[in-house]
């Protein structure tokens, strides 16, 4: 697959905020210029030499060809390596210049995950890659803080939560299933692993059926959780709305059209858009 047509996948109302947010702040717009983020990969890349361990096909073969099977859906536009680091915790993080970028991943992940569970979340952080999300360093911008608007704060905050969105369609893509990506995306935020796939997803359907009543209903008192915990529910939700679509892209069918699939996109930023304007 080409690597602009992965990029297609964006989530449109992501791409909308980083606009706005641009127009708003002109020339102090973060975007992160050519030097420094060289410097910022050669740097970390440094920290992954001493801390971590790089995952070879020889020290890990099935881990190893798990992330190959993943980077090569991007048909050679990206180059990377994948590092494993000591932690419990699930998660993993990604920092890239360009093309390149190194991608750590805790160790609980290659210990619990099934290798389809682990494409989704290697190919969720190849989908930061290929969008280039590392250019807009939220931790940069917030640190200084004391010249911008508590509105572009906000919008910032947003465009970071959409910009899960974008990477999961990724994450999707390389697993190539629905319920293996939920699952995925269910055990990294509960914890919890042994659980049918069939409960899970009913369990995110009632989360994101209650959000939605919420919302039809906004004048039930203060409604601020809206806008900072549903991101799972939602996630859920953008990810089953496009599920067909992305794939059929994968398998190359003639029923994947362009048109539908911003269809879609327009109806998954039109439930974070009404989540964003409770405020
Ligand atoms: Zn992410």
């Amino acid at each position: 697959m080409l690597l602009k047509d992965i990029q297609s996948l964006r989530f449109g109302y992501e791409s909308n905020l980083l606009r706005i947010i641009a127009t708003q702040l002109g020339p102090a717009f973060p975007l992160m210029g050519h030097d420094k983020a060289k410097n910022l990969l050669d740097a970390r890349r440094r920290d992954l030499i001493g801390d971590a361990v790089r995952v070879t096909s020889d020290l890990l073969p099935d881990v190893y060809e798990t992330y190959h099977s993943c980077l090569d859906i991007f048909g050679g536009g990206l180059r990377g390596d994948l590092f494993v680091q000591q932690s419990r915790e699930y998660n993993a993080n990604v920092f890239a210049h360009g093309k390149k970028f190194d991608l750590l991943i805790h160790s609980a992940l290659l210990n619990d995950f099934t290798s389809d569970e682990l494409r989704f979340v290697i190919g969720h952080e190849l989908g930061h890659v290929a969008f280039e999300h590392s250019r807009f360093s939220l931790h940069d911008f917030l640190s200084d803080a004391e010249e911008i608007s508590a509105d572009t704060a906000d919008l910032m905050f947003r465009w970071s939560r959409a910009s899960e969105i974008s990477a999961d369609r990724v994450g999707l893509l390389c697993c190539g299933k629905l319920t293996t990506a939920v699952t995925a995306l269910f055990r990294t935020s509960s914890g919890l692993s042994g659980i049918d796939v069939d409960r899970i997803l009913r369990s995110f359907r009632k989360q994101y059926e209650e959000l939605e009543a919420q919302l039809t209903q906004p004048t039930t008192g203060n409604l601020s959780w809206v806008r900072t915990h549903p991101m799972m529910a939602i996630r859920f939700k953008a990810l089953e709305l496009a599920a067909l679509d992305i794939v059929s892209l994968r398998q190359g069918a003639a029923g994947f059209s362009w048109k539908g699939f911003r269809r879609i996109d327009g109806q998954v930023a039109a439930i974070l858009e009404a989540i964003d304007a409770q405020t």
